[in-house]
């Protein structure tokens, strides 16, 4: 063969354009991927991670893990030292079971892959995780967006009568709320598991920073089940997710996983960050305090609304959105801007709590403009 006399044709762009169309969905077409801002060298307040990072200790003791790690094989399926060291970390009875994502954004994908038959309906309150609704267009599942009061407070006469109507398979609630940063009361969760005909799903991303949960209460109701991640407590990059529930609903979800989804360093390396919970407790009451300074420094600023938060970041709404999203932007932070995402966050930025001196800089910047 001589390659550089006669080059293998390349099909052309309009070939693989119009098979592109033929075969793929319309409804995937239409998608936008999940958007990942590159943020090199910015100050990051977009993605709600944990500014902080791990002491020399924690990081030696991952390094040796790491060394440890026999990444010839696959890794364990099941994940049980993963499991174990959770249930460890969060005094978790046995009769809890568990199942592992990679992130949660795998475990959201499973328990939506898990309730896919045809006509099923996905409802969540709205705004809420973009992905809910996402991921039941991925399935080619009806998703019922439940729209929030003005203040951004659940609508539970407008969620009970919704659910009433749709009869949904899977009704997610983020708790607290993202990108709302709300937390709904209690006794309308309740009122929603005892209402939905199918699965609760209570997505607790943003546990740490809030003081209450429905994970000690998961078998007090037949069809709830707790969803978590290590995300947003300092390990975005391992990449860690998980579900807590009855037995039942955990090994069907166990059914649409796949079979290594956890890799081997991610299980290497969260045992080794969950004996470090401690420090990993403390950074997230800073991020805590941080949430108090911020929210009142923001609220003094000539019209703006802080929204009341339980997560570790702010929604603001502020006069203009857009222009206060670049100048941040040229001042070289990075925030999100969720104007236009949804009537309801007209006007709106999301700010993820940074160290101290990550939101002085916002302040700062915000000060000059405001
Ligand atoms: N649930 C909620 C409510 C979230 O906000 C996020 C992250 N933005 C996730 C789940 C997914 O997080 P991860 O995949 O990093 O675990």
């Amino acid at each position: 063969m001589n390659d550089s006399r006669s080059p293998r044709p390349v099909a052309s762009q309009d070939a693989v354009l119009a098979r592109v169309k033929s075969t793929i969905r319309p409804k995937i077409r239409a998608l936008t991927a999940y958007p990942v801002t590159k943020a090199t060298g910015m100050i990051k307040l977009d993605a709600m991670e944990n500014p902080y990072g791990l002491s020399g200790e924690a990081r030696a003791d991952i390094a040796a893990a790491v060394a440890n790690a026999r990444i010839n094989r696959y890794p364990d399926g099941g994940g049980d030292d993963v499991k174990a060291a959770l249930r460890r970390s969060l005094a978790l009875p046995d009769d809890v079971a568990l199942v592992l994502g990679n992130g949660s954004d795998e475990i959201l994908q499973m328990l939506t892959a898990a309730v896919a038959k045809p006509g099923a309906v996905v409802l969540s309150p709205d705004p809420s995780f973009v992905l809910y609704r996402m991921l039941a267009d991925l399935a080619n599942l009806r998703f019922a967006g439940v729209p929030l009061r003005a203040d951004l407070t659940l609508d539970i006469d407008a969620m009970l009568a919704a659910i009433a109507a749709e009869r949904p398979a899977l009704v997610w609630l983020a708790y607290p709320n993202n990108p709302t940063g709300t937390l709904f009361a209690a006794q309308d969760i309740e009122r929603i598991i005892a209402a939905a005909p199918g699965v609760v799903a209570v997505d607790e991303a943003y546990y740490a920073f809030a003081d209450t949960s429905f994970l000690p209460r998961v078998l007090e109701f037949p069809n709830l089940v707790v969803v978590r991640t290590l995300s947003k407590v300092g390990m975005a990059g391992v990449r860690l997710g998980y579900a807590a529930a009855h037995p039942a609903w955990i090994a069907e979800l166990d059914k649409v996983r796949p079979p290594y989804n956890v890799n081997a360093l991610t299980q290497a390396v969260v045992p080794v960050l969950l004996r470090h919970d401690t420090l990993l407790a403390e950074q997230a009451a800073a991020i805590r305090r941080e949430r108090a300074r911020m929210a009142a420094a923001l609220a003094a600023l000539r019209r703006v609304t802080v929204f009341p938060s339980h997560a570790n970041f702010l929604l603001v709404r502020v006069p203009d959105a857009p222009r206060w999203f670049a100048t941040l932007k040229d001042a070289g932070i990075l925030v999100k801007n969720v104007d236009g995402w949804h009537p309801l966050l007209a006007g709106c930025l999301r700010i993820t709590v940074g160290t101290p001196a990550e939101n002085n800089a916002l302040l700062e910047a915000l000060s000059r403009y405001a």
